[in-house]
């Protein structure tokens, strides 16, 4: 055992007794833990209010090498992500990021750069004229790019054959990428996706989100949700429990 220091942003908080939380945070340091936070139910207990979904705070925790949960012993709020900043969709955007986080990392895997996107698209999703359908792909772009799922384009995801230009490509959502065309006949889960949305994914890949949000709307921004969307969804094994909220999501169909 040892006690760890770490920024922390609150993914999840459920209540374990009448005076104690389990939360899980994704740490700066250590990735995602889950901790008892002792007393964080009473009203002036040691965490105050720094235990809240999206908020960020300096940790100390003591780090158990075996299965059994992490002990939160100190968390200090530095900033608040959510309040009068966020319009609901905002709010929901970041609770679909938190999720994402949650759901697709594991417990005490480190993903310092992925911390930073988290932190960055919180604190872009609270200015006042952001765009969260952007942030959140923007997010969904950098996390599959962190975690080893970023989709397969110049070659075809099935058979390994170089992919000439095209206007539109088929990406086998099983495949996690483009398939060529003798390999797409017959396959199940394939969305129609175009160059130009393609080049808009390689644009997010290799951008800050500061500088993407400089730039006019992109048009293919919805087009691209919704291939994302199915791909996370296939990913996980089911749609994310955030996208009934969020209307670009509920738009989509078939996602599984
Ligand atoms: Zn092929």
């Amino acid at each position: 055992m040892s006690s760890e220091k770490s920024a922390a942003i609150v993914l999840k908080n459920v209540d374990f007794s009448e005076t104690s939380s389990i939360v899980t945070i994704f740490t700066e340091e250590l990735g995602k833990i889950q901790a008892l936070a002792k007393g964080a139910r009473r009203p002036k207990g040691p965490f105050a209010n720094s235990l809240c979904l999206l908020s960020l705070a300096n940790v100390v925790f003591i780090h158990k090498s075996s299965d059994s949960l992490d002990l939160l012993t100190e968390a200090k709020l530095e900033r608040y992500f959510r309040g009068a900043d966020f319009s609901l969709l905002q709010l929901y955007t970041g609770y679909y990021l938190a999720e994402l986080v949650q759901t697709m990392t594991d417990n005490g895997d480190p993903h310092k750069e992925l911390f930073g996107h988290l932190r960055t698209c919180l604190e872009v999703l609270g200015c006042q004229k952001c765009d969260a359908s952007q942030v959140a792909l923007y997010f969904e772009i950098q996390i599959l790019d962190e975690l080893g799922y970023w989709p397969v384009w110049e070659s075809c995801a099935s058979c390994g054959t170089p992919l000439p230009d095209e206007d539109r490509s088929m990406f086998g959502i099983l495949e996690g990428g483009v398939l060529c065309a003798p390999c797409r006949v017959g396959r199940r889960n394939v969305v129609k996706v175009s160059s130009a949305a393609l080049s808009l994914l390689k644009l997010f890949q290799n951008s800050t989100l500061p500088e993407l949000l400089r730039c006019p709307e992109f048009p293919e921004v919805p087009e691209l949700r919704r291939l994302l969307g199915r791909y996370i969804s296939h990913i996980l094994g089911r749609p994310p429990r955030m996208f009934q909220y969020l209307p670009l999501f509920t738009q989509i169909k078939d996602l599984s």
